[in-house]
């Protein structure tokens, strides 16, 4: 009897211990299932893996942050198209390929001058220039400071003559040109690190870090205000990106030296296509030693961008834009802008490609 009893005893308590064990099994497993599922959740929410878009995302939230340092009188109108100019804001990249002038008006190859020339190039205006310099040359190393000046001649104009479809096209145009001054890589020759074993760059720069990580970034640049050399100031601006040049180039080869391969690049699976990327690991890295500097060259984009729109405003004499404010584009208008955009699909002239795109 006594025996059994035993026997029962010990058998009943190795069943609550496998039961509690099960139990406790059951919990560990739950946990972990819902911590995975939040993984997944968090990374669909966000993808880090998403292969640069060529710099799409940079464009449209500079033209789109722009509006908010507009004054009273413009706010209303820009308010409004908020969505076209965002939109519209890589208009300029697109018609790359079919419109044969487009290419140079994104960059200037400051590293393609002498230094004596290059000290007086900021001093000439287009007609000096044009003198000077032979078409050739300037259409093969870019134009971008002379463009952006050309544009504000033009903007203005569209607010001059109240032509509504103009103002917009126009403002989303002067804003892409305007970001890419901004962009060290736009002002060299080596525009994406082909020069020096570093391909891939261009889009790294201008297209996954602001991806990855303009979401903490500081946008608020304060009310636009008026400029009175535009032309020099879009040379400040080609100026100031080509002195942040040296530590784009640098700290990436610095990083590279430190990484693997298998570390410094990743894989992402999209629309069924693998894509190499820069790892997360890598572009938090180098992000960092940049220090704040992709964020200081988006501040000053969208800061000049609004200051632009507020001169082109001011110099056509402040037209009351709440006139305007009714303006619905119409069918031609619309079936104009359809076909030309059409027309941009059209791949005529092998431009370079600076990013990835
Ligand atoms: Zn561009």
């Amino acid at each position: 009897m006594l025996k059994k009893e035993v026997k029962c005893v010990f058998l009943k308590g190795c069943q609550r211990l496998v039961k509690s064990a099960v139990l406790f099994l059951g919990i560990i497993l739950m946990a972990s299932w819902k911590i995975e599922r939040n993984n997944q959740y968090q990374l669909r929410q966000r993808p880090l893996w998403e292969p640069p878009l060529s710099g799409v995302f940079g464009h449209q939230r500079i033209n789109r942050l722009a509006v908010f340092t507009l004054p009273p009188e413009m706010f209303k109108f820009y308010k409004k198209h908020i969505d076209f100019v965002t939109e519209n804001a890589v208009n300029p990249d697109q018609r790359r390929y079919a419109v044969k002038e487009e290419a140079p008006r994104h960059f200037i190859d400051l590293d393609n001058y002498a230094d004596s020339l290059r000290k007086k190039l900021p001093t000439y205006s287009w007609k000096e220039v044009t003198e000077k310099i032979s078409e050739d040359t300037l259409n093969r190393h870019g134009i971008v400071p002379w463009h952006i000046n050309f544009m504000k001649f033009q903007l203005t104009e569209a607010f001059r003559k109240r032509d509504v479809r103009r103002i917009l096209m126009l403002s989303a145009d002067i804003g892409h040109y305007i970001a890419d001054a901004n962009v060290p890589l736009h002002t060299t020759r080596n525009y994406n690190g082909q020069l020096t074993n570093q391909v891939g760059i261009h889009g790294f720069w201008e297209s996954r870090l602001p991806e990855l990580f303009s979401d903490n970034y500081d946008f608020f640049v304060g009310q636009a205000e008026y400029v009175k050399t535009p032309q020099k100031r879009a040379w400040q601006a080609v100026l100031g990106a080509n002195a942040a040049l040296d530590s784009v180039l640098v700290f990436e080869r610095e990083l590279t030296n430190q990484f693997s391969e298998d570390k410094k690049f990743g894989f992402d699976e999209r629309n069924g296509i693998t894509m190499k990327s820069y790892s997360k690991d890598f572009s938090e890295r180098y992000h960092a030693m940049l220090k704040n500097q992709v964020e200081r060259q988006m501040r000053a984009s969208i800061k000049m961008v609004g200051d632009f729109w507020l001169t082109c405003w001011i110099d056509a004499g402040q037209p009351d834009l709440t006139a305007l404010l009714n303006y619905q584009p119409t069918k031609e208008e619309k079936d104009a802008e359809d076909a030309e955009k059409k027309s941009w699909l059209r791949r005529v002239f092998d431009v370079r490609k600076e990013g990835d795109n």
